[in-house]
């Protein structure tokens, strides 16, 4: 593969973690997704979980600059050496420029960036159905793909959880910030050149074997 960092576009509950999940796994690179990691800093009260919680629970962005420094320690990381997928970052302009120097200044090109595009109507569906697994991170959605036992993962038996900015007014402002703050980066990865459009209104699995083959040749 001649890439090595893939970001995931896209709007909130467009599968970006869905996909990013499959894709590390068969190219056995590390996923970053900085929600999950700034969800983890919360739980665990550290002080960019501080920073970051009250954003988070109105649905708002998390300063740039923590998000920022989040990425660019885990890159470092030797893990993600031989690349990586981002799945929620970058999400400003301002995050996508910072991004560009950090690859510079790690020496890598370009990166390969998948902008997933789902109707609106299903993403609310895909967000308010939603639940993870609270030991393995498996996510299930109540609508289109739910567990064989209510409440309980089909894996290793965990709780299932909503999480709790899934609820329908942190919703609508995810959406809203997406739409000011995350969506013109389209543009800007279209005019490098390096933007690719995903289908997202179809089964994950479906698109999951579309992308890894395209990846596999990209
Ligand atoms: P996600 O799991 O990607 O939907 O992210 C959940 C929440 O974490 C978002 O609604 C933001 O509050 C915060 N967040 C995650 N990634 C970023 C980012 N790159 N920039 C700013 N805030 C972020």
């Amino acid at each position: 593969m001649k890439w090595q960092a893939l970001i995931f576009l896209g709007a909130p509950g467009a599968g970006k973690g869905t996909q990013a999940r499959e894709v590390s796994k068969h190219f056995l690179i590390p996923q970053i997704s900085t929600g999950d990691i700034l969800r983890e800093a919360v739980r665990n009260q550290t002080p960019w979980g501080l920073a970051a919680k009250a954003k988070m629970e109105a649905g708002d962005l998390v300063p740039d600059e923590v998000v920022c420094r989040i990425v660019e320690q885990r890159i470092g990381q030797p893990d993600s050496q031989r690349g990586f997928i981002l799945d929620g970052f970058p999400r400003t302009l301002a995050q996508a420029q910072c991004l560009d120097c950090m690859l510079q200044a790690q020496g890598r090109g370009n990166p390969l960036v998948l902008d997933i595009k789902v109707d609106h109507d299903l993403l609310l569906r895909r967000l308010t159905g939603r639940r993870t697994c609270s030991l393995c991170g498996q996510i299930y959605n109540v609508y289109f793909n739910p567990p064989r036992l209510e409440g309980v993962c089909d894996k290793d038996g965990g709780k299932l959880l909503q999480r709790t900015d899934d609820s329908e007014e942190t919703i609508r402002q995810r959406l809203v910030a997406y739409e000011q703050q995350t969506s013109p980066l389209i543009d800007y990865y279209r005019g490098k050149g390096v933007l690719q459009e995903v289908d997202g209104n179809r089964r994950p699995e479906t698109i999951a074997t579309e992308l890894i083959d395209s990846l596999e040749k990209a």
